[in-house]
């Protein structure tokens, strides 16, 4: 103790407020704050000054603790239009303070020290606590208080807010998201009509909205489990997704009518189910997930072939891995790759002269289309080929998510 004795001497060289002294001693003892620890060591030490009669006068601070209240009362203030249920305070101070105080812990000879900031950013919690009746987050609070100590300026980093949902696609024109114009990139032109997009509707355009509308929020984003083709409709158990939107106002939702309002306007087109609360780990699952999709691919070959064959089809692709260059039809935009899935199933369902149904599930990621018609060799082996006629398949429908059963 002595030691600290020492340093508390030296310290007080200077005027410093019972916060400014309190937090060269931070890691001693727990339970007590910086201004409570500051004041006992004051007082043991002998023929110690008071504190200065004015806190801007503190050489570390220069009244910044003087402010607490204020800026709890600005970050009320500011977050007064939004819901939120937990919280967390960051402080900006000026560097030349930052510098100042960090200076003087090696002036000292002080080791046990706490930032500013730190001190800071606790005791306006406290306060706000006090105030709001809702409790400091560290982990994932919904609202956190930047506040410029500099300028008396608070700006708020709202949580986004998460929408566990699924949907089937009744449509074959639909894409997944909102596609900007490859010509403007959004801005509008002759191309898209000056729309900005390359469809008129999207999966994320049948919900996003009526969630942002709910939430008062101010951007949404949607994420899928994978996501099928344009023309391909998503039947069965639907697909997962998350409907992420930035900057809610408010919260606490009525699920069961956005999901009601959100099919409503996506009649015929697309269906909506079991929408519920979610979260940013449960988003992040979902567009990492891999799970098998089962498929129903309508295909119709150019030539009369021998149906026979249709068992060697299945008997060289059940349960077998194939190997998929990046098919020709999406080249532009993605790189190059060879990449093997399985085929864990494949049956034949119909036959029609020239047409098959196939129920085919596979491997996330892998690519049914090209598995049929063999993207000219790039797809191997293919139905195609295994059958020595050329195809064209006709419909395409994903019929299963394999993260549930049916
Ligand atoms: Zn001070
Ligand atoms: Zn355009």
């Amino acid at each position: 103790m002595s030691n600290r004795l020492e340093i508390a001497g030296r310290a007080l060289q200077r005027p410093l407020c019972n916060h400014c002294l309190g937090r060269l001693f931070a890691s001693v003892s727990r339970g007590l704050s910086d201004e409570q620890r500051g004041a006992i060591v004051r007082t043991s030490l002998p023929e110690s000054p008071p504190p200065p009669s004015d806190i801007g006068e503190c050489y570390i601070c220069r009244g910044l603790f003087g402010e607490l209240e204020k800026f709890a009362e600005l970050s009320v203030r500011e977050g007064e239009a939004y819901e939120f249920s937990t919280f967390l305070v960051g402080t900006k101070v000026d560097a030349e303070t930052i510098e100042r105080e960090e200076s003087f812990w090696s002036e000292v000879g002080a080791k046990e020290t706490e930032s500013i900031k730190a001190e800071l950013n606790r005791e306006i919690g406290k306060i706000i606590e006090g105030r709001l009746g809702k409790p400091v987050d560290f982990k994932s609070p919904e609202m956190v208080f930047l506040i410029d100590t500099r300028f008396d300026r608070v700006v708020l980093d709202v949580a986004p807010l998460f929408v566990y949902g699924r949907y089937r696609k009744y449509s074959r024109g639909l894409p997944q998201t909102r596609w900007p114009c490859r010509e403007c990139r959004g801005k509008g032109c002759p191309r898209c009509g000056g729309k900005g997009r390359m469809y008129d509707s999207s999966v994320q355009d049948l919900i996003g909205p009526v969630v942002m509308g709910y939430a008062q929020a101010e951007e949404d984003f949607f994420h899928g489990m994978g996501r099928e083709d344009i023309d391909a409709r998503m039947l069965g158990n639907g697909r997962p997704f998350v409907v992420e939107v930035r900057r809610p106002r408010v919260r606490s939702l009525d699920l069961g009518k956005i999901e009601s309002e959100a099919n409503a306007g996506a009649r015929d087109k697309v269906e909506f189910l079991e929408l519920r609360p979610s979260s940013r780990a449960e988003m992040r699952a979902i567009k990492e997930s891999t799970h098998p999709k089962t498929y129903r691919a309508r295909v119709r070959f150019q030539h009369d072939f021998d149906h026979g064959k249709l068992n060697e089809v299945v008997t060289s692709l059940d349960g077998k891995p194939i190997s998929q260059l990046t098919p020709s039809r999406v080249a532009h935009r993605r790189a190059n790759l060879e990449r093997t899935r399985s085929v864990r199933r494949i049956s034949v369902e119909e036959v029609s002269g020239r047409e098959v149904v196939f129920v085919v599930e596979a491997d996330s990621g892998t690519y049914i289309k090209e598995l049929m018609h063999g993207d000219e060799g790039r797809t191997q082996p293919n139905v195609a080929g295994i059958l020595g006629a050329t195809c064209e398949v006709l419909e395409l429908d994903v019929i299963s998510i394999g993260d549930k059963g049916e």
